[in-house]
């Protein structure tokens, strides 16, 4: 595990898309970042204001003129009880008696005033003044500018159009990057898709629970202040705790709310009062006004200031009792800071050691409780459940699809495929599994080929700076089932981008024009999903043979519709908006009847031909399919696994000749059925775990499924009668007759066994493949499938329509060897268009047409000929060896030798009926193919 993810960081890093993304997201973070934090935070200014002024908790005073000041401290006013002096701003705090009779007088004479505190023998405190910093005005409004530019700038940035990178935008970069590294993440744990979304779903949940419950225990602001302290006016600890020590006297009661630091005081203020009115001059009378005004200023109660607060918080609590005495409550909250606490205490304590009546009121609790949370945490929690929730969400569905796709879930990421419209061809829409090149193989060089282009597709820009083209259409050729759609499939995977799979037949309508629509939706639709994965889409066209071979060739009618369809395909292609947005793959069995305009420089300049897998690489699909499947039990050592998985590959891959990539998946499909019905009495109560363990596909298994996809289903309903049989054993050793003399290929396999594809069969060939044929070979393969017939015919003396497959490919093979190879006297070396069965294609005039028929007829019979006196030869050896094939149905290649040398003879005479049917699917020869392998089927 850290090994695999010390690899995939490194591979990371090392990716340019990783490290471009990064750097693109990286600015882009810092940039929002700052601007994010800046307009939050206006206290970060580049040039700001600093100016002195008097500490916050003073703040509030009722301002107070200075010649007040001055006349009350002249005249000896008792309500002055102490004066806070700021020398630097000349401001000086007045401590009254009581809470409210504190004032501040701002642009004082301070030295005169020290003089005159001095006279009255006041106490007097020098402080420092506090410092407050603001933002100076132009260059806040110069950094709003300059905020809302960074912000556009960051718009531009994010979603400006890339053109010239194939990426719509740094948004869409951002988001593949995104996406790419939860799909790596995914293949690094090696979850399924749903599993993984579903553990970081808990984990989200888990992390959502955490904050909660830390904020719970750690929540200051759940607790609140008892309303009835809310409603009543603050006073600043260092009033209350002044008058505490100054008067004690004044306080009447004192609720203590300690949880939150609060005390709620109500205070005496008669004495306050009468102290006043005994002053002789009391400066409060200066216009006339009475003292008992509710909440005057000691000194100044004309100049009655509310503070900010005026009209917000209720009036002040103050009753006047019958006596004069009136009362005034104060709550003061001490902050939440260890030493606000300490000082809370000491104020507790001294309240209490003073004697005045006091309690402690319950707890508040706040209701709305996840308003109290610190907002941060707030926002996390946020955040954190719709992650967990949007998990969920994907989860289920990635479950959804997984059941869907059954085991052939993938790493997570779905190819998109065409949608809708009825061009798509019904079998390959939908959403498919994944395919990258790890699920092909066998077709080393074709796949070679396709990393290039995908090479190219990644950073198209540097091949655009070299000024070298980047592929618009490829075409991949060859036989069917050998890997055409899986190897465009694979190509999407690698890049990352869309596929969508189309018929080329879809094309082709019977409305002019509606061939050309359907071409021009199918490419919007590939534009569509090329915006949406930021990545080309590749548009397969299966079957391009039907939309794309040559023109005013065969069927004349819809030539002009069909015209019309391909020049709207290479119009395209071409197209200014194409652009290296669709890349066309088109695939096809035969390249050679493709139109040149098709196959011109700069439309599909890219050919790639995807051969039929030889031995190697028959091996290595064996590899692909096996790769999953258990082929020894569990408990084997890893040698022993790797053992068994070597000979099964070199058994396989020499017997499965001639199979095609889908073939070869066929034949693990078919083992693992067979073994499956060969364990399902045992099995059928076995636990989910113990049937996988004991899930083992033996070699036998696939041998047998080698057989049936070779040579079909063994038919055991359909009853032969002996004479068929032994028609059909004559048959065989006919064929098998002549490479035994002639020295060809060995024989490897005989039978008789009916299935499904023949009646009975002969195999030869020899262990390797083979790419070069010469006329000797030819001639021979001739012979092998003539002997079948001439057998029938001289030994038993009857012929069957059923070998007329056998001549059709006798003559097909020879009329290959006179147009094609160039072997015949008649036309040397001169060539002859061919067509598929072996015709010449177009008009080839009459003395060549002859002089072709000539030559192919006359290799045809010089075999025949031969083959006849073969036969004759050895009749004795023929007979005997029908009879033993007759007796065991089946001769391998070392038995039929053993028999055929006359080391074993059957029991059994046997007579020849006259009626054999045979049919045998055999695969056809191309033209243009050079290997020409036949098997030597019966
Ligand atoms: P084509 O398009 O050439 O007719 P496909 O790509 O449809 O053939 O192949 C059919 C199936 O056969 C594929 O889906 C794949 O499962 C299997 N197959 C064919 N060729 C290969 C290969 N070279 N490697 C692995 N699997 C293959
Ligand atoms: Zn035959």
């Amino acid at each position: 595990m850290f090994k695999r993810l010390v690899a995939f960081m490194s591979g990371l890093c090392k990716s340019p898309v990783f490290r471009r993304s990064l750097k693109h997201f990286t600015l882009l973070a810092i940039f929002a970042g700052t601007f994010a934090y800046l307009s939050v935070n206006n206290d970060y200014n580049f040039v700001r204001t600093t100016t002195l002024e008097v500490p916050s908790q003073y703040k509030a005073l009722k301002p107070l003129a200075a010649v007040d000041l001055e006349q009350a401290l002249r005249a000896k006013s008792k309500d002055v009880e102490g004066l806070v002096f700021f020398k630097s701003i000349k401001s000086v705090v007045v401590l009254g008696r009581g809470f409210d009779r504190d004032n501040l007088v701002l642009e004082a004479d301070i030295d005169i005033m020290q003089d005159l505190a001095k006279a009255n023998q006041l106490p007097v405190k020098i402080e420092n003044p506090g410092q407050r910093s603001e933002p100076a005005q132009l260059f806040t409004s110069l950094w709003s500018m300059i905020a809302i530019g960074l912000f556009i700038w960051t718009c531009v940035f994010l979603f400006q159009g890339r053109k010239k990178e194939d990426v719509s935008n740094r948004f869409m970069v951002g988001w593949n990057a995104y996406t790419g590294v939860i799909r790596s993440m995914i293949k690094l744990t090696g979850m399924r898709r749903s599993r993984f979304y579903g553990a970081a779903m808990l984990v989200l949940a888990a992390a959502v629970t955490l904050i909660f419950t830390t904020e719970v225990f750690n929540n200051h602001n759940l607790l609140i202040v008892p309303s009835e302290f809310v409603a009543a006016e603050k006073a600043q600890p260092y009033q209350v705790e002044r008058h505490l020590s100054a008067h004690p006297d004044d306080f009447s009661r004192v609720a203590f709310a300690p949880t939150v630091n609060a005390a709620y005081i109500v205070l005496k203020t008669s004495p306050i009062k009468k102290a006043v009115e005994a002053a002789p001059a009391a400066p409060a009378d200066s216009e006339g006004q009475t003292s008992d005004s509710v909440d005057g200023g000691a000194i100044a109660a004309s100049q009655v200031y509310r503070g900010p607060h005026a009209g917000m918080v209720p009036a002040v609590v103050e009753k006047k009792s019958t006596d004069g005495v009136s009362s005034i409550a104060r709550t003061v909250i001490y902050p939440n800071t260890t030493s606000g606490n300490k000082a809370y205490r000491d104020f507790v304590d001294a309240v209490r050691t003073q004697g005045i009546e006091n309690k402690e009121v319950p707890r508040a609790v706040a209701t709305d409780f996840f308003e109290t949370i610190y907002f941060p945490a707030r926002v996390l929690i946020v955040i954190f459940t719709m992650a967990a929730l949007l998990c969920l969400a994907l989860g289920v569905s990635a479950l959804l699809d997984d059941k869907k796709e059954g085991e052939e879930g993938k790493d997570g990421r779905l190819v998109i495929a065409g949608a809708s419209g009825e061009a798509v061809n019904a079998g390959e829409i939908g959403e498919q599994s994944l395919k990258t090149f790890a699920d092909v193989a066998g077709c080393d060089e074709a796949i070679e080929a396709c990393k290039l282009v995908v090479k190219k597709l990644r950073f198209p820009m540097i091949y655009k700076a070299f000024g070298a083209p980047v592929p618009k259409g490829i075409i991949f050729y060859g036989a069917p089932g050998c890997g055409k759609t899986l190897l465009a499939r694979a190509m999407a995977g690698e890049t990352g981008g869309g596929f969508i799979a189309v018929s080329g037949s879809a094309f082709v309508k019977l409305y002019v024009g509606a061939g050309a629509s359907a071409v021009r939706e199918r490419f919007q639709e590939a534009r569509v999903l090329a915006k949406k994965t930021g990545k080309p889409t590749f548009l397969f066209i299966d079957e391009f043979d039907a939309l794309g071979k040559k023109r005013g060739q065969g069927d004349s009618g819809g030539s002009q519709e069909y015209e019309q369809t391909l020049n709207e395909l290479l119009v395209q292609m071409d197209g200014f908006a194409n652009d290296g947005k669709v890349i066309v793959i088109a695939a096809t069995n035969r390249l050679d009847i493709l139109d040149e305009a098709v196959l011109r420089a700069g439309r599909f300049d890219i050919k790639i031909e995807i051969k039929k897998p030889d031995r190697k690489g028959r091996s290595e699909i064996f590899q692909v399919y096996l790769r999953n499947r258990q082929l020894i039990s569990r408990d084997a050592t890893p040698k022993q696994k790797l053992l068994t998985l070597q000979s099964v590959l070199n058994e396989c891959s020499q017997r499965s000749r001639d199979f095609s990539g889908a073939d070869i998946e066929l034949t693990v499909k078919e083992a693992s059925t067979i073994a499956a019905e060969r364990h399902y009495e045992e099995m059928k109560d076995l636990p989910e775990e113990e049937m996988k363990a004991r899930a083992v596909i033996l070699p036998s298994d696939l041998q047998a499924a080698i057989d049936l996809v070779s040579y079909g289903r063994t038919l055991k309903s359909r009853t032969r009668s002996a004479e068929e049989r032994k028609a059909t054993a004559i048959h065989e050793i006919g064929h098998a007759a002549i490479p035994t003399l002639l020295k060809g290929d060995p024989v490897t396999r005989i039978t008789i066994v009916m299935t499904d594809k023949s009646l009975g069969l002969m195999e030869s060939g020899s262990d390797e493949d083979r790419y070069g044929w010469d006329k000797k070979e030819f001639l021979l393969k001739i012979k092998t499938m003539l002997a079948g017939r001439a057998a029938e015919e001289r030994i038993g003396g009857s012929c069957s329509t059923g070998a007329s497959n056998d001549f059709e490919r006798a003559s097909l093979l020879a009329r290959q060897m006179v147009g094609m190879f160039g072997m015949s006297e008649e036309l040397g070396v001169r060539t002859i268009p061919l067509d598929r069965n072996g015709l010449p294609v177009g008009q080839i005039g009459n003395t060549l047409m002859d002089l072709f028929t000539v030559a192919w007829s006359r290799i045809v019979d010089d075999c025949q000929k031969e083959v006849c006196q073969l036969i004759d030869d050895n009749r004795e050896a023929i007979v005997r060896t029908a009879d033993v094939l007759f007796e065991e149905e089946v001769l391998s290649g070392d038995r039929f030798r053993e028999v055929w040398s006359g080391k074993v003879t059957a029991k059994v005479d046997i007579e020849i009926g006259d009626e054999v049917a045979e049919q045998v699917v055999a695969p056809v020869v191309a033209p243009g193919v050079a290997l020409v392998e036949v098997k030597g089927h019966a």
